[in-house]
């Protein structure tokens, strides 16, 4: 399954995706990595051209174009911007709570600020002594005449300093496990909530990853998202929605870097004659396209599942398999990209390195790979599957 299942309203919407990314994005791209500032042009770009609308229903001032095309949009940018594409990524990850769980008031309130890109939205779940484990948090959430004090801090969290909304985890029973974890919508103005720092990183430079602070954070009571109690569940259904956009940055770091390195491997010559035409160099690009359009297949079945209204067990292992498989292509098929560009592969003037240094962190967020290969095993196991050369008694 690849583009051929667009029908012509997405593919008008993905080929102004496209032209966006080409002509006002790529060109900002290097600057992008090299400055390590968060591109506020690109989110101007976003809005002006209604972009963030892809995320939400028609009802919140959304396109209402659903999850195929809004994972088409993340990878169209991403061929070129891997950061870019993240921003469309975690507007919609740290939308999903309020999607999912809000009440009819807490999306009015919230989704048509996020919708017209007004506001951008954050997912905090990590802590430094909880990323896979995550329901070993220390952040909790104390009820108070009316409210919840939060306390304690979040690391790794993506769009810190730049969201004006945070979905934010945390324990109102702190012995009870995962059923004592909720999640509230906390804006960036609540006073004794606060971005203690940024952290460098290998790759996605313009993307700001920061560390939260809560020091008696009050949030209103009308800030819990569900029923306290139901964060666990809900991260959970989240993340079953959120991880194909990292699917979908990944796949567009993989074709991205494929169209690069055939386009190079044409007009590059050694030994007489244009480096693609080395069978070695052919059968690297060959594999490579051939991986970028299976991992395509996965994501886009994960978009028509979830269009169709699919949800539960099946979404949870499709969403697993987009992410892990579109990921695991997109670091492999950079790494390749460099090695047909040779030593112009590895420095920063040629595109390829970034989206090698940019693909290693599709592995590892939103659930490391492991945790995908865990998730998948797990529904396999639950499907009672039986194989056809069991004899039958
Ligand atoms: C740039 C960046 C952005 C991020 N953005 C966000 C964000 O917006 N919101 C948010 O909440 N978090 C975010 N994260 C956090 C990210 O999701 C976690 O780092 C990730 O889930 C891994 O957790 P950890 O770092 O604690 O690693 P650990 O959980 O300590 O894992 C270490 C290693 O052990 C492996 N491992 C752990 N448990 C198992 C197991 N049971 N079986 C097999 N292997 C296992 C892991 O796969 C990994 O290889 C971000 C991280 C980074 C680096």
């Amino acid at each position: 399954m690849g583009y051929h299942v667009l029908t012509d309203e997405q593919r008008e919407i993905r080929d102004l995706v496209r032209t966006l990314a080409r002509e006002r994005i790529a060109p900002r791209a290097a600057e992008i990595d090299e400055s390590h500032e968060f591109p506020w042009d690109v989110v101007e770009l976003y809005r002006e051209h209604g972009l963030f609308g892809l995320f939400y229903d028609e009802a919140y001032g959304g396109l209402g174009t659903g999850t195929l095309l809004a994972l088409i949009a993340i990878e169209e940018v991403s061929k070129v911007c891997a950061t870019s594409g993240l921003i469309l990524a975690v507007q919609e990850l740290g939308s999903l709570g309020l999607k999912l769980a809000g009440t009819d008031e807490q999306k009015q309130r919230y989704l048509p600020r996020l919708a017209s890109g007004e506001w951008l939205a954050a997912y905090a779940l990590t802590e430094s002594g909880s990323g896979s484990d995550s329901a070993a948090m220390r952040t909790t959430a104390r009820r108070e005449d009316g409210g919840y004090a939060l306390n304690g801090s979040k690391r790794f969290i993506t769009n810190a300093a730049v969201a004006n909304l945070y979905t934010v985890f945390a324990k109102t029973d702190p012995d009870a496990g995962h059923s004592g974890i909720s999640a509230f919508v906390v804006e960036a103005d609540t006073p004794g909530f606060e971005v203690a720092r940024l952290e460098p990183k290998l790759g996605i430079s313009g993307s700001t990853t920061g560390e939260l602070t809560f020091d008696d954070a009050r949030v209103p009571a009308e800030n819990l998202l569900g029923e306290e109690g139901e964060g666990f569940k809900i991260a959970m259904r989240i993340l079953d929605r959120s991880r194909p956009g990292i699917g979908a940055q990944a796949l567009g770091l993989a074709q991205g870097a494929t169209d690069y390195a055939l386009e190079y491997a044409r007009s590059r010559e050694t030994m007489g004659k244009p480096i693609a035409d080395h069978q070695l160099i052919a059968a690297k690009l060959a594999d490579m396209e051939t991986a970028c359009e299976a991992a395509r297949g996965l994501l886009y079945g994960f978009g028509q599942m979830a269009d169709a209204g699919l949800d539960g067990a099946d979404l949870t292992k499709a969403s697993a398999q987009a992410k892990l498989f579109c990921s695991d292509t997109a670091m492999w098929v950079t790494t390749e990209a460099v090695q047909i560009l040779g030593g112009y592969g590895y420095i920063r003037e040629y595109p390829v390195e970034r989206m090698m240094r940019d693909a290693k962190i599709t592995q590892i967020y939103e659930g490391t790979n492991e945790i995908q290969r865990l998730v998948i095993a797990r529904e396999m196991l639950k499907e009672n599957r039986v194989s056809q050369l069991t004899a039958v008694a």
